[in-house]
């Protein structure tokens, strides 16, 4: 039948190929014509080397061949090389390979000689998606992830004491059993401080709210209703605990080597792990990836990393942080302010400049001016200058001192906590970056790399947040990382594209974006080029409890020859009435 002796067909070619691949040790698929071509066969010539080729535009199947050698290898162009049973890729990955030094090894046979394919430092969103990746493609992939514990102590994937344990409900096993088999912490910013802890509280606060409108909506109740600190944390980070242990089991199902320890370059193809008993041992590999992250800045004032906390402190603060002053006006700050206040604590925000610099500042100053009309004090254009503690205590009591930017005046307030958010270092500078030459940016850290995520070194990778000009987001990191490990393994081609990635900030009134802010879209196009579309929008959810009657605001900022939108009609330019009356 048909079908079956096309199979047929298809088992016998591939035998085929794999008989070529296997008794040749260099076996290159080839067309006559093709430059690329040339310039491998003449790498191993150059080199010496005793190559098989096979000229695809010159034999009868030849299109059969480019078909097979795609499902095996995933890459459909020519040439496609493979030595000592292994596939190298086309010319530039051959080229790469002989720049750093793999292609020698591998025509050597030694392949084994480093212990790793690839080891990544890092274990955190962009780390572990490139690190299973990898290995899902068959490579020997180790990683390595250590979090150093914050100038307050606080670090991740502690255990809880046995006797904590033991008192929770059998229905919690699942969260538990991570912590009896010890946390690792696995996971990295996103899952730890990040992301996960910061939308759950997010979420807490929103509940609140929530709680204010089901009145409105028939429910009765007649509890007085308030926060519990405690309850919110630990359910929290109990969940943190399961996605840890959820980390760990998928690395170990999918054979990746992952260690707790600290890691940092000795040499080119070797690093040193330290874990947390300071125990030394060493690893090395054909290639690294460099995914180590970013941790909260310091100020560098009288008080900052005595009496202040950053965020790797605030998700699991023993203690409700009671009246706080946040320090920055960035995502983290107006985010981690903005579920203060929702949980109804006395907040304030010091704002050095302008909020959520980068974004459309419209928009900003809308997220702003609600979070003030929903009791979140702002002090604008103040830095700090000192922190002083008045009263030990859980919380305490600290004295801030701040200086306006503007004239002489000067600001004293005092908070139970201060929370600095200005900003976030890339992990880079002990890491032995410097002792195998891998250029760092001196002014902020981060790693410049080409647009395939390669440092100078060509062996040596990096994705994440630590990237020069990048976003910081975890999405970004994950695609970054996955699209690496298969250009790396399976031939293929596909970059990172990190144009128009959306992100949302989750201030009380979550704001989302895609594309360039209204100052940006003015400086590249020019005004008269521009037309915004907008609308203030009242939520049907809003309607009932009637709150926040036209104060969700939308626009779209287009070139003028685009087509208009339904409900957005009304162009800036035209200065109609946005006021919303009904549907
Ligand atoms: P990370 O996730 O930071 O992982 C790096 C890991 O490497 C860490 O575990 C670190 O301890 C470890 N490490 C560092 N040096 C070494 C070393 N030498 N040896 C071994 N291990 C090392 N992004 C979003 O998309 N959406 C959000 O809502 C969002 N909210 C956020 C909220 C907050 C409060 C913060 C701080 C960030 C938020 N982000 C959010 C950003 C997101 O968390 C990061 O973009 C993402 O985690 C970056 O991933 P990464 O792999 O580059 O690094
Ligand atoms: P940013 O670097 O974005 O912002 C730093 C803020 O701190 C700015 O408001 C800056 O003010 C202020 N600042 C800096 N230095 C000082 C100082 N000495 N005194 C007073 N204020 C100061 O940092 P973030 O930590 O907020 O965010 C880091 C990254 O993490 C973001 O770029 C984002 O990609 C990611 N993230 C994503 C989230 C999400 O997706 N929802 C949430 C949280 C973080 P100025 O404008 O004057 O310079």
């Amino acid at each position: 039948m048909p079908p079956i002796e096309k199979d047929t067909g298809k088992t016998e070619l591939k035998s085929q190929i794999q008989q070529l691949i296997d008794s040749n040790q260099v076996m290159v698929f080839s067309k006559s014509y093709c430059p690329y071509c040339v310039k491998v066969k003449d790498l191993f010539k150059e080199l010496n080397v005793e190559y098989n080729v096979v000229e695809l535009d010159l034999i009868e199947d030849g299109t059969n061949y480019q078909e097979m050698l795609l499902e095996m290898t995933g890459q459909k162009s020519v040439p496609n090389v493979f030595i000592n049973k292994s596939h190298v890729g086309g010319c530039d990955k051959t080229m790469q390979a002989h720049e750093d030094g793999s292609l020698k090894q591998l025509l050597s046979g030694d392949a084994e000689a480093y212990e790793y394919d690839l080891i990544v430092i890092g274990g955190g969103s962009g780390g572990l998606a490139c690190s299973k990746e990898a290995a899902m493609l068959g490579k020997k992939v180790m990683v390595l992830d250590y979090v150093v514990p914050t100038p307050k102590g606080t670090t991740w994937g502690k255990m809880l004491p046995l006797p904590e344990l033991n008192k929770a409900p059998a229905t919690h096993e699942k969260y538990l059993t991570p912590y009896r088999c010890g946390r690792s912490g696995l996971g990295g910013t996103c899952v730890n401080v990040g992301c996960i802890p910061k939308k759950l509280m997010h979420q807490t606060a929103v509940l609140g709210t929530s709680m204010q409108d089901a009145r409105k909506f028939g429910w009765e109740f007649s509890e007085t209703v308030k926060h519990n600190w405690d309850t919110m944390k630990t359910a929290v980070n109990n969940y943190i605990g399961s996605l840890n242990w959820g980390y760990r089991v998928a690395l170990r199902d999918k054979d990746v080597n992952y260690v707790n320890a600290y890691a940092e370059f000795i040499e080119p193809h070797k690093v040193k792990a330290t874990n947390k008993r300071g125990k030394e041992t060493f690893h090395t590999a054909a290639k690294f990836i460099l995914a180590t992250g970013e941790r909260p800045r310091y100020l560098g004032i009288p008080g900052d990393k005595e009496y202040c906390i950053t965020s790797d402190d605030l998700f699991s603060l023993p203690h409700s942080p009671g009246k706080t002053l946040v320090i920055g006006a960035s995502y983290v700050a107006l985010e981690c302010g903005g579920f203060l206040a929702g949980l109804g604590l006395d907040v304030t925000v010091m704002v050095r400049s302008i909020l959520l610099r980068g974004f459309d500042q419209e928009m900003a100053n809308r997220a702003g001016e609600h979070m003030e009309e929903h009791g979140v004090k702002f002090l604008r254009k103040y830095v700090p200058v000192k922190v002083e503690e008045l009263e030990a205590g859980t919380p305490g009591r600290l004295k801030v001192t701040a200086k306006s930017t503007e004239s002489e005046e000067i600001f004293e307030g005092e908070y139970n906590t201060v929370l600095i958010a200005v900003g976030r270092d890339a992990c880079t500078d002990k890491v032995g970056l410097d002792a195998i030459g891998v250029k760092v940016n001196p002014k902020n850290g981060k790693i410049p790399v080409n647009d395939e995520e390669q440092t100078n070194v060509p062996h040596v990778y990096a994705i994440g947040d630590i990237l020069e000009g990048k976003w910081e987001l975890t999405p970004v990191a994950i695609q970054a990382g996955k699209l690496l490990a298969r250009r790396l393994y399976k031939g293929a081609t596909l970059k990172c594209d990190y144009v128009n990635v959306p992100t949302t900030v989750f201030t009380p009134m979550e704001y989302g974006c895609c594309g360039l802010s209204e100052e940006k879209a003015t400086e590249l196009y020019g005004e008269e080029n521009l037309e915004v579309y907008h609308s203030l929008f009242w939520p049907l959810e809003f309607t009932v409890p009637g709150r926040d009657n036209n104060r969700c605001y939308g626009k779209i900022i287009c070139n003028k020859l685009d087509n208009i939108f339904t409900t957005m009609d009304v162009t800036k330019s035209s200065g109609g009435d946005i006021q919303q009356a009904g549907c």
